[in-house]
């Protein structure tokens, strides 16, 4: 440790620590990418070895299962073991190894180290190393499994071929300190077999005698679910569903999605709050991982299971909302700008309203050539005011006219009077459906931190 105390080990200097400012857009434009991929190179640029497990495992299953009799304790099992395996997974590598979002024991890290290797997904290092980057440079080409290049790729495109150009950097300093992944990482052929071929199979066998139910169901096909369920994290949740949090990037939140992940669907949420333990925040979303950690707390397993400040979440989730409501109503006409409107004095608004149906309400003059038959209270109480100030009649002294009138006449301003807006008249001058408007922040006029502006400066921070 450096005498400052911030500086890390040099044995365990972050990859990242010395990247430049502008490494993203400087790597992107520099580091060339792997030509594309066409029938004339596809040969060459397949990886053979993932090829052979994606396809094999599932041709393999399926046509076992073809001549194999599902015996009930082995559909049981494989069902059980696909949680396990998917747990491991979810629970493991994601939340815990890649994203630090809670505390493991070392029992808890144990299991879930053999059942993640079981899933047959690399080793813990290998998949949070990808797993960041993903993260990190979410939706761009540094982005293992962009999912700007289409759902195919996203889902399995991404592992059927070389990668077409080097993952951007993403430190992993702090797993490579931990003896329970670097364990995994060196045996992982090892741990690949055993937990996801021998164990699924010897359970079945001893169990119940079921050595081929057990290998062709719990082993095989369990794990083409396993594989096409972590896929589907990738592929599904960047591309069906809802962004309640942010719309910035692709991920998105869809229970469909969370039933094929064990609670992974929730990526919007994620995305936003990835050092958070759940992906899905209310009580009915379906979640499993999350209630496995929380189990796995409750008896001492788990700790320090990190929660976003719900005040923040929420703030995103309005800004969503005020962002939606936004669409709607860039979708309607308002009133005219007021510095669109002629200034007229007194004099001039009643010489006008001489020819035309003119009416002052509120300091604005309004004309109302097309709805003198319309107004509900008769015509004559409209030309009764015409070149005069209406402001008392129509709020309340003849009739108190409704938010709908207000909005209505507010659309019939064609000037405004010269000094005829005093204070103390802006709920007169604002008809109701402008008074909650939603503003982009460079059209309100004032800053919020006028307050810094009025002190002399030399306040402490707070
Ligand atoms: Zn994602
Ligand atoms: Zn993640």
């Amino acid at each position: 440790m450096s005498p400052d105390g911030l500086a890390p080990d040099a044995e365990h200097v972050p990859a990242d620590a010395n990247i430049p400012d502008n490494y993203v857009s400087f790597t992107l434009k520099h580091e060339k990418a792997l030509p594309p991929v066409g029938w004339e190179n596809i040969a060459n640029e397949l990886n053979w070895l993932h090829v052979a497990i994606l396809f094999g495992t599932p041709i393999l299953g399926f046509a076992g299962a073809f001549f194999t009799p599902l015996r009930w304790q082995t559909a049981l099992w494989s069902v059980l073991y696909y949680y396990m395996t998917g747990l491991g997974i979810t629970a493991g590598y994601h939340r815990l190894w890649a994203h630090r979002s809670y505390n493991a024991s070392r029992p808890l890290q144990y299991f879930l180290a053999l059942c993640g290797a079981g899933a047959v997904q690399g080793s813990i290092r290998w998949w949070a190393r990808g797993h960041r980057a993903h993260h990190r440079y979410t939706d761009t080409d540094l982005d293992p499994y962009n999912a700007h290049k289409g759902l195919l790729w996203s889902h399995i495109g991404w592992m059927l071929l070389k990668p077409r150009r080097k993952l951007g950097v993403a430190d992993i300093s702090d797993l490579s300190k931990n003896d329970i992944v670097r364990w995994q990482h060196r045996y992982y052929l090892q741990l690949l077999f055993s937990m996801g071929i021998i164990v699924p199979t010897l359970v079945a066998g001893l169990g119940w005698g079921d050595w081929k139910g057990g290998y062709v169901y719990a082993a095989i096909l369990r794990l083409v679910f396993v594989h096409h369920s972590t896929f589907c994290v990738n592929s599904l949740a960047h591309w069906l569903g809802e962004t309640p949090f942010d719309d910035k990037h692709t991920p998105r939140d869809h229970m469909l999605t969370a039933l094929v992940t064990i609670g992974e669907g929730y990526h919007n949420f994620h995305h936003q709050f990835p050092m958070d333990y759940r992906n899905a925040i209310k009580w009915y979303q379906y979640d499993p991982t999350k209630w496995f950690i929380w189990a796995c707390q409750q008896i001492g397993l788990a700790s320090h299971l990190k929660v976003f400040p719900e005040n923040e979440v929420r703030k995103g989730q309005l800004t969503m909302q005020l962002k939606r409501l936004r669409e709607t109503q860039e979708l309607l006409t308002w009133p005219s700008d007021n510095s669109h409107l002629a200034v007229i004095n007194w004099e001039s608004y009643q010489e006008q309203a001489k020819s035309r149906p003119l009416i002052c309400v509120g300091g604005f003059i309004h004309d109302v050539t097309d709805f003198l038959d319309e107004h509900p209270g008769g015509r004559h109480l409209l030309t009764k005011n015409i070149g005069r100030d209406a402001t008392t009649a129509f709020f309340g002294g003849v009739y108190d006219h409704s938010n709908a009138a207000h909005n209505l006449l507010a659309m019939k301003r064609v000037g405004i009077l010269h000094g005829g807006s005093p204070h103390g008249l802006e709920d007169k001058m604002i008809p109701p459906s402008q008074r909650l408007r939603v503003a982009r922040y460079n059209e309100i006029g004032t800053s919020g931190y006028s307050s810094a502006a009025l002190s002399d400066g030399e306040g402490l921070l707070g």
